[in-house]
């Protein structure tokens, strides 16, 4: 689980990273990793568009530190709970003290395993980034081999992130690179 988020955070980190640097070199709809023209595409120019992209990445490895950092947090809390019992153990504390103890650290059991299944979440989210490359590295093959007179979805024009994740102009463009993929 610690090596899937620290994966998907350094997956995600390289992603802006690439993209960022991109930036300059988009000056007009002509992609500069493939050259072609965006507007065959999409109605939103090649800037704004990867400038959305940069923006989804950017909240997505947001919120994967954050839930890493809940996790851990939840993780040492609930490590010192059971040193503790322990202690109070070897201290023979009163039943009732053990039970209202270990009650809490049922309690923060519980909370652990629900982050745990937040971190599932996370897993799904990393299978969709590799699915996505695969995506990515199959349509820049397919581009390089049908240079010319094809119509094939643009290299950015892949739907991210997930459904239901995006905002109506992310899901418009989506939508948009559906159809000229399916007149071609
Ligand atoms: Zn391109």
């Amino acid at each position: 689980m610690d090596r899937q988020i620290d994966d998907l955070t350094q997956d995600l980190d390289g992603l802006i990273r690439a993209l960022t640097d991109l930036v300059p070199y988009v000056g007009s709809d002509v992609c500069p990793v493939c050259g072609r023209d965006f507007g065959e595409v999409s109605e939103v120019g090649l800037i704004a568009h990867v400038s959305e992209n940069l923006s989804q990445y950017t909240q997505q490895l947001e919120r994967v530190r954050s839930l890493n950092l809940t996790r851990s947090a939840a993780s040492r809390a609930l490590e010192s709970m059971r040193r503790e019992i322990t202690d109070l153990e070897a201290r023979r504390l009163s039943d009732d003290d053990y039970g209202q103890l270990l009650e809490r650290s049922e309690k923060l059991a519980l909370h652990l395993e629900a982050l745990e299944a937040l971190g599932d979440q996370v897993a799904v989210g990393e299978r969709l980034l590799v699915e996505r490359r695969e995506a990515d590295a199959a349509v820049a093959a397919a581009e390089r081999d049908a240079w010319v007179g094809t119509s094939r979805g643009h290299r950015w024009g892949l739907s991210w992130p997930p459904a239901g994740t995006s905002d109506g102009h992310q899901r418009g463009l989506s939508r948009g690179h559906g159809q000229s993929e399916r007149q071609s």
